[in-house]
């Protein structure tokens, strides 16, 4: 064992990383169950994609109710953290806005969304065309789109808050997290977990899960899983918006990604606004990424945004970083078990994940101790999806 680190000899379950995914994990399983749970984080709490998340909380999720009803719970959920969980978390509602035109996928999306949000009783307004001028005045041109779907009761966190108030939580609950010891394999024995093999030695678990974010595939290979998961890397300015700007347009903007454009817009914390990629695809290795975004890439999302909003054409940027997203093929989730017994997934959230993450931590907990869970049919989220076809479930969402 390292020096001065207390690992334990053994624990019911050991979740490996301390993101959103693993830590909503830790929470629910000792705030829910009597197991003995051991996270093990390599770096700290949140330093991984989470940690870089726009943190958007939104419902409309097209026609897929299975994520539009996670998306509610979760989102309720955060809603009440510091209730549920004893710590607060950085919180504002801001509307999430779709702009779209009758007769286009991009339409029938957000037609669909409007439908389903509307059948689950979630606040949604479709505005229409000479609705949107006087709805959007910060917005130019939005008067060419036929229509918009408002989810009114969209907002936005902080992926890092939250993570790090899970982690408390669970650890005022019983469970042990260590930071600084990363999982280097998972320990197998007649086709089941018997261990997990740390940089500070071994673990006796029955049970592991791994939350590990963009590392999971490596995890996964120690056991012979092969996960259809690749990170990419997503730029993010933060700016500044001049102070006639912040007082002619208090809420600052909807948040929006606008038909066809790879990026969106939020208000940001302190009147800033964030502006940021989305899906560009480009492959990474999560230890070996450029994290400033390419001056390219800034002057093109400063001038797809100028035209936009005119007013911000010569706002500051007052920060600028790059993240990562783990995308499957079809963007949806994973939350499996796989190769040997007692061998949980929890990973592939794609750019869709923080919303998400509540739900994901509750049936993770249920999936491992009921096998089963009420929540959702977890059916949509195993990875035998991919047996049949590399591209799982088809065609990609717009998940922002
Ligand atoms: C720029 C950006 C914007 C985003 N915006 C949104 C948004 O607006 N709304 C939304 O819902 N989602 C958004 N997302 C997606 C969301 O943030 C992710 O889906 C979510 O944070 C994934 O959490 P995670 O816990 O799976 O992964 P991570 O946060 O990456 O956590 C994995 C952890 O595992 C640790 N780890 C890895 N390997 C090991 C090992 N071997 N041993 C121990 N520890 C290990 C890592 O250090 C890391 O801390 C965004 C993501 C990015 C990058």
């Amino acid at each position: 064992m390292s020096a001065g680190i207390d690992l334990p000899d053994s624990s019911d379950v050991v979740i490996v990383g301390g993101g959103i995914m693993g830590t909503s994990t830790a929470f629910f399983l000792a705030t829910e169950t009597d197991l003995d749970v051991t996270l093990v984080e390599k770096d700290g709490i949140g330093s991984g994609s989470t940690g870089d998340s726009s943190a958007i909380l939104r419902h409309h999720y097209g026609d897929q109710e299975i994520y539009s009803r996670m998306a509610r719970w979760s989102h309720d959920f955060y809603r009440r953290f510091d209730e549920e969980t004893g710590a607060a978390i950085a919180y504002e509602g801001n509307p999430m806005v779709r702009f779209a035109n009758e007769n286009t996928p991009g339409g029938e999306y957000a037609q669909a969304g409007y439908e389903t949000l509307s059948e689950l009783d979630i606040p949604v307004t479709r505005y229409e065309s000479e609705d949107l001028p006087e709805q959007y005045p910060m917005l130019t041109g939005v008067a060419e789109y036929d229509f918009a779907i408002s989810d009114d009761e969209a907002g936005y966190s902080d992926g890092a808050d939250a993570a790090n108030g899970f982690d408390r939580a669970a650890r005022r609950n019983g469970a042990t997290v260590l930071t600084g010891v990363g999982a280097e394999s998972i320990v197998v024995d007649d086709g089941a977990v018997v261990g997990v093999d740390t940089e500070a030695g071994e673990i006796a678990c029955e049970t592991v899960v791994v939350a590990a974010g963009p590392w999971t595939p490596r995890l996964a290979e120690t056991v012979g899983v092969d996960l259809p998961i690749t990170p990419t890397r997503e730029q993010v300015l933060i700016l500044d918006p001049p102070e006639e700007y912040v007082d002619d347009h208090p809420s600052l903007t909807p948040t929006t990604a606008l038909p066809g454009g790879e990026w969106y817009i939020r208000p940001d914390f302190g009147d800033g606004i964030l502006v940021a990629t989305h899906h560009t695809g480009e492959a990474v290795d999560p230890d070996r990424y450029d994290g400033t975004p390419d001056e390219e890439t800034i002057l093109e999302l400063t001038d797809e945004l100028g035209e936009l909003i005119p007013e911000l054409r010569d706002a500051g940027i007052r920060g600028r970083y790059c993240g990562v997203y783990s995308s499957t093929p079809d963007h949806d989730f994973i939350l499996d078990q796989l190769g040997p017994d007692g061998c949980y997934f929890a990973c592939g959230f794609s750019g869709h994940g923080f919303k998400q993450a509540p739900a994901v931590g509750k049936i993770m907990r249920d999936l491992i101790v009921d096998g089963s869970t009420s929540l959702v049919d977890a059916d949509f989220f195993s990875a035998d999806r991919f047996d049949d076809s590399p591209a799982g479930h088809g065609a990609v969402a717009d998940n922002v």
